[in-house]
């Protein structure tokens, strides 16, 4: 059964910590449990398209886009070496797959997963498409554009209320990104 809703209301709130092994933590009800357990779910998915990106030796990101009645959309690793495409990102080709796949530009409802915090770029793709909410998984101290370098959704007049919650799954996601550029030295 996928059950998935926000868990918290509000730009400023970020995603729970992660709960550890597979038993219900004490102070979370069952319900809340699985809802964390779904979002792990689709960022275990993403995490899964950039260790695909890694194989073919990009640089290990990955994007999942959900519809509303949580069914995965799309999935893509970054491709910019592969396509020789500056703005061949994970989240801008999974938001072209999953518009090609709805036959319309607005992903209205759906929210994406991505294992890195979106940058700039990304991040005005995912508000153009309409995307409801963004799930990441480790900040981007130099290019993170929900809070890290920049906060997109604090420029005022320029978002159509989009959430945004980082730190799911972050380890597994900046471990990725680590072994990546330590194998490149
Ligand atoms: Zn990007």
């Amino acid at each position: 059964m996928l059950l998935l809703a926000p868990v918290a209301q509000g730009i400023e709130q970020r995603f729970p910590k992660p709960c550890a092994g597979g038993s219900i933590p004490p102070g979370r009800t069952i319900v809340n449990w699985v809802i964390i357990m779904n979002h792990k779910l689709f960022m275990a998915v993403a995490l899964a398209a950039a260790k695909q990106a890694c194989q073919i030796g990009e640089v290990p990101i990955g994007a999942v886009i959900v519809n509303k009645d949580n069914r995965i959309l799309a999935v893509a690793g970054n491709r910019r070496e592969a396509d020789k495409d500056p703005i061949a990102h994970a989240e801008i080709l999974a938001i072209r797959q999953a518009a090609r796949r709805l036959g319309d530009w607005r992903l209205y409802g759906c929210k994406i997963y991505v294992t890195l915090e979106p940058c700039p770029m990304c991040a005005g793709a995912i508000l153009q498409a309409r995307i409801k909410t963004v799930y990441y998984g480790a900040s981007d101290p130099k290019a993170g554009a929900f809070g890290s370098l920049i906060d997109l959704r604090r420029i005022s007049g320029y978002n159509h209320h989009l959430e945004a919650f980082g730190g799911i799954m972050a380890k597994e996601c900046s471990q990725i990104l680590k072994d990546f550029f330590r194998q490149l030295r």
